[in-house]
């Protein structure tokens, strides 16, 4: 699939937009509309609740996003958190050196008089056998030798720039886990192993952002520290090894819980030359986008590394007392670090279907019913009748209070379904003429509303009275058709 198709439905439909659009837009800056914010919030709340809410074994945590300059000499952020970067000493474009083979590249070839090719990623022409060596862009500049960019936003905090201290925008959102390791342990009296879990923004001057929100200067992080007695064992092996692996497994299995499909995921384990300095084994979970398999979520066995240096530098003791040894320990760490817009990405481009329903094309979002922006939409058949508009009204209040319900009669029907269908509403509920009667004729309505299922788009009868007994199963999980079986079903 390609990446335009989404990028354009996002802004079509109000989900993501660029910013600054009206001048002229700010390179890799994304906001997110009306129906993005709901999808984003849903995302987060659903990785929380299973994360924080759900487990015994974990707390959240909401840090700052400035912190102590100091944090980032020990963590080794200001000496190591750099890519290396080149330039073309021709058209001036800048490149990250080890992402460089990685895209397709143009080529004067001089064995065809010198016509321009684009020749695949990797891989040499099959004209004259040469490998890139210029500008993969240009296809005619030098390019410099690789220099070491550091990606950490630089801020002033301070009124007066030259005077004020040097901050930084914090490029992940661990290290204000880390340095609250013990306020964490001592308020909330932990046992080990436990972990702290924490959602927020996190900001990397990128040297090549780009596709859409896949990499972007400013980003979401939902991010755990999962802390691990080193000197625990499960089953013979070493705890933290154990733990990693459950991690993974765990993570893998959140997306899929969550509507993506095996076949779109992979894992990728870091070689040796690639892992990060602190690391002891990382493994990526990758997911096939539009560009490729590309990282959604690195978990990560960061050892002692982070707390150790916070402890050196700090001068104060981040130990953890294993009463059963008698002994402090500072504890391993495992991170399961997953980007907020990268999984957004994932969902939309995991639900996007193409459908031909009698002979049309339809686009439907098939969305986890926890993950939709909005869950039910309410539509009147006629919006000249004013029963039937009140009827819809009130009943859309009444839904709002328990799930995020619109109400919409700017268009026919069939327009109403497709447009629900194309943002991944899960159900629409229709009322007509035979729900409110007439009361001029002197007939009573049935007080029945038509319920339609957005992937089956099959439709059921239901008494207006039942719904919220019937959107409470639906949203709890309870499959469509045992809940429709007990209705009269309503030909489309
Ligand atoms: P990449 O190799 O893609 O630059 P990374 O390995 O540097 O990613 P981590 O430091 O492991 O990324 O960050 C954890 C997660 O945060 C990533 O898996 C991704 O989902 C998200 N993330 C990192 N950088 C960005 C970015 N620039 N824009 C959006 N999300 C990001």
């Amino acid at each position: 699939m390609n990446m335009d198709v989404i990028v354009s439905l996002c802004k079509r439909r109000g989900f993501v937009f660029q910013s600054s659009e009206i001048y002229g837009g700010i390179a890799s800056c994304w906001d997110y509309g009306p129906l993005g914010v709901e999808l984003k919030n849903n995302v987060k709340r659903a990785w929380w609740r299973d994360n924080v809410t759900l487990r015994a074994d974990m707390v959240g945590l909401d840090a700052a996003i400035l912190m102590h300059p100091a944090v980032w000499k020990a963590s080794g952020h200001l000496d190591h958190f750099t890519d290396p970067m080149v330039d073309c000493r021709a058209c001036r474009r800048r490149f990250r050196a080890d992402q460089l083979d990685a895209q397709p590249w143009t080529h004067y070839c001089p064995a065809t008089k010198g016509n321009k090719f684009t020749v695949a990623a990797g891989e040499a022409c099959r004209h004259c056998g040469a490998r890139r060596t210029l500008c993969p862009e240009c296809g005619k500049g030098e390019l410099t030798p690789p220099r070491q960019f550091n990606l950490m936003f630089k801020t002033f905090m301070g009124p007066v720039e030259e005077d004020a201290a040097v901050t930084y925008l914090r490029p992940e959102t661990a290290q204000g886990i880390f340095v609250n390791f013990d306020n964490v342990l001592q308020s909330m009296r932990l046992k080990l192993p436990f972990g702290v879990a924490q959602i927020g923004k996190s900001f990397r001057n990128e040297i090549t952002p780009g596709n859409f929100i896949f990499r972007t200067h400013e980003f979401e992080q939902m991010e755990i520290e999962f802390f691990v007695n080193p000197n625990d064992t499960i089953d013979g092996r070493p705890a933290d090894e154990v733990w990693h692996e459950r991690w993974i497994e765990e993570r893998l299995a959140w997306y899929q819980r969550y509507g993506i499909r095996r076949e779109n995921l992979r894992l990728r384990e870091h070689e040796k030359g690639e892992l990060a300095h602190y690391a002891k084994r990382t493994a990526d979970i990758d997911y096939k986008f539009p560009i490729g398999w590309s990282e959604l979520e690195g978990v990560a066995n960061r050892t002692d590394f982070d707390l150790k240096q916070h402890s050196q530098a700090s001068g104060k003791s981040l130990t953890y007392f294993d009463e059963e040894r008698k002994t402090h320990v500072v504890p391993y760490v495992i991170e399961p670090s997953a980007g907020a817009d990268r999984s957004v990405l994932a969902f939309l481009v995991d639900a996007y279907r193409e459908e031909e329903v009698r002979g049309e094309k339809r686009v439907v979002l098939r969305f986890h019913p926890d993950l939709a922006p909005i869950k039910i939409a309410v539509l009147p058949l006629l919006k000249k009748r004013p029963e039937i508009v009140a009827t819809a009204q009130d009943l859309r209040e009444r839904l709002a209070r328990r799930w995020t319900t619109v109400y919409d009669d700017t268009a026919a029907i069939g327009r109403l379904y497709r447009r629900q269908d194309e943002v991944g509403t899960p159900y629409c509920v229709t009322v007509d003429v035979q729900t409110v009667g007439d009361a001029e004729k002197g007939e009573a309505g049935d007080r029945k509303v038509t319920v339609r299922a957005r992937d089956s788009m099959e439709q059921i009868r239901v008494p207006l009275e039942e719904l919220v007994t019937v959107f409470g199963e639906l949203f709890d999980g309870a499959v469509w058709s045992a809940v429709a079986a007990r209705y009269p079903a309503v030909k489309g």
